[in-house]
């Protein structure tokens, strides 16, 4: 067999160098080094470069000629991420804990010294700050008192996934039963973790439901507490309401629509359905409008400025829920200019679109808080809570130099956040200013050091069309 493996060349090295110099692997095993020990000293001597260099010769591994050793590698993969995983749990965890001693030991936030720690974890990690929050808070959990789950992890016998059941399972568990939970779980070995989720899920309350049993007051006091409604758009024309009530409130609730939706069928004419009918009477209730009347709404169209002239059929975007066609965009303004807000009540609102930057017109004003349109126009110019894979909606338009530090209030300096976000970069070495770009920009530095920019996303269908001219050549069609 060929002797690839080599040491003694640069890892970035040309591979079809000079092999003179060159020893493989086999001769230096001949020669009584363990190269096992060599190869964790240099990922742990290296650093967070050990590592990279770990995952760069990861993806130079060949594809085997058999089908087990094929799935093999899988296998072997699977177990690396796990591995991995439990290292960043470990290494965030500490990162925390290091930072909240340092900011102790100034007297810096002793309230909550830790502060920004886990959303400096979620950039690294490329996850939204309430996902990083979530990891190092789960990472603190499984260090602390999961340490069966967590040496499993590290060994590549389960994937985080079911590590989060575990947690989630024990979490309003006593952290005494939380230890004996996870001590019994892998008392016979693998079994809990060799079948589905549901199954380890169904395991983990066998046992909680032995500690701490639970009575039907404290099952109502839960279902007090979880009471929600949530409503989501699921596509640019539908919006999905979910809720949870305590049985009593439910009851309540569907007492009210099956009355409703009664009376609605004893009245002659009536053609709607019983579950239209239900929709119907409880926006009805809610709004206190008629299904009929339009709620008085502004809607702002984000569009090319060709699309009103109808030189142009680029979709044209409702900021927050979605594209509509260009021509109902036209029909929508028509209406507007015909009736106005008085007949239909929507306003509608255009804000134009450079079509090959996808950039929007900055506004300047002189106040000290965001409102009316230059408000406006950074909501629609972010989109999103500009943090870095924060995908929340914005609630704030927030001063990327703060005021208190002469940020002025202006197109550039201010910046869409969610209400979480907003807070963080109030954290103790957390600093943000807007810096040059294709579009609105600025940079983050967050406690750690580490930076990231933050652009404002391309306006819809400048990008894919500045793609498309790029792959193709030419102007699509449209
Ligand atoms: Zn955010």
């Amino acid at each position: 067999m060929a002797k690839k493996s080599s040491i003694g060349t640069p890892a970035s090295g040309n591979p079809q160098g000079e092999p003179g110099d060159q020893l493989s692997c086999e001769d230096l095993l001949d020669q009584g080094i363990d190269l096992d020990a060599v190869f964790d000293e240099y990922i742990f001597s290296r650093g967070a470069e050990g590592i990279r260099r770990m995952a760069a010769g990861i993806n130079r591994l060949k594809t085997p000629r058999d089908h087990f050793s094929m799935v093999e590698n899988i296998a072997a993969l699977e177990e690396t991420k796990s591995a991995l995983t439990a290292m960043q749990a470990t290494q965030a965890v500490a990162y925390e804990d290091s930072l909240s001693a340092e900011r102790q030991s100034q007297k810096i936030r002793e309230r909550n010294p830790g502060w920004g720690a886990s959303k400096d974890v979620a950039l690294a990690m490329r996850l939204s700050p309430k996902q990083g929050t979530r990891f190092t808070k789960d990472a603190r959990v499984l260090r602390d008192d999961l340490p069966h789950t967590a040496e499993a992890l590290k060994q590549g016998k389960l994937i985080w996934a079911q590590v989060q059941v575990v947690i989630t399972g024990t979490r309003n568990l006593q952290t005494s039963n939380r230890r004996l939970i996870d001590r019994l779980l892998w008392e016979e070995g693998t079994r809990c973790f060799d079948q589905g989720t549901q199954l380890l899920a169904q395991a983990i309350e066998y046992w909680a439901k032995i500690f701490e049993p639970q009575t039907e007051a404290d099952l109502e006091a839960l279902a007090k507490k979880n009471r929600c409604v949530g409503v989501q758009q699921i596509s640019p024309h539908e919006v999905l309401l979910k809720g949870r009530f305590p049985l009593p409130m439910g009851i309540a609730l569907a007492q009210v629509l099956a009355r409703e939706t009664e009376y609605a069928q004893n009245r002659p004419g009536e053609e709607r359905n019983a579950a239209q009918i239900r929709a119907d009477s409880f926006y009805e209730l809610v709004t206190g409008l008629n299904v009929a009347q339009q709620p008085p709404l502004e809607i702002l169209l984000v569009m090319d400025a060709a699309v009103l002239s109808e030189d142009s059929n680029e979709p044209v975007l409702i900021p927050g829920y979605g594209l509509i066609s260009a021509q109902r965009a036209r029909e929508m303004i028509a209406a507007d200019r015909a009736g106005g807000a008085d007949e239909l009540g929507i306003w509608v609102r255009g804000l134009f679109v450079e079509n090959h930057s996808g950039r929007l017109v900055a506004m300047e004003s002189y106040r000290r808080s965001f409102g009316g349109n230059l408000k406006k126009l950074i909501m629609v110019r972010d989109q999103y809570c500009r943090t870095p894979f924060c995908n929340a909606k914005i609630r704030d338009i927030d001063h990327v130099v703060q005021v208190r530090q002469d940020g002025e209030t202006s197109a550039a300096n201010g910046d869409g956040r969610c209400f979480s976000c907003n807070q963080t970069k109030e954290a103790p070495g957390w600093e943000e200013h807007p810096v040059k770009g294709e579009r609105h920009s600025f940079q983050i530095t967050t406690p750690s050091g580490h930076t990231y920019i933050s652009t404002a996303p391309a306006q819809f269908g400048a990008r894919p069309r500045q793609q498309l001219r790029r792959l193709i050549g030419e102007d699509p069609p449209g």
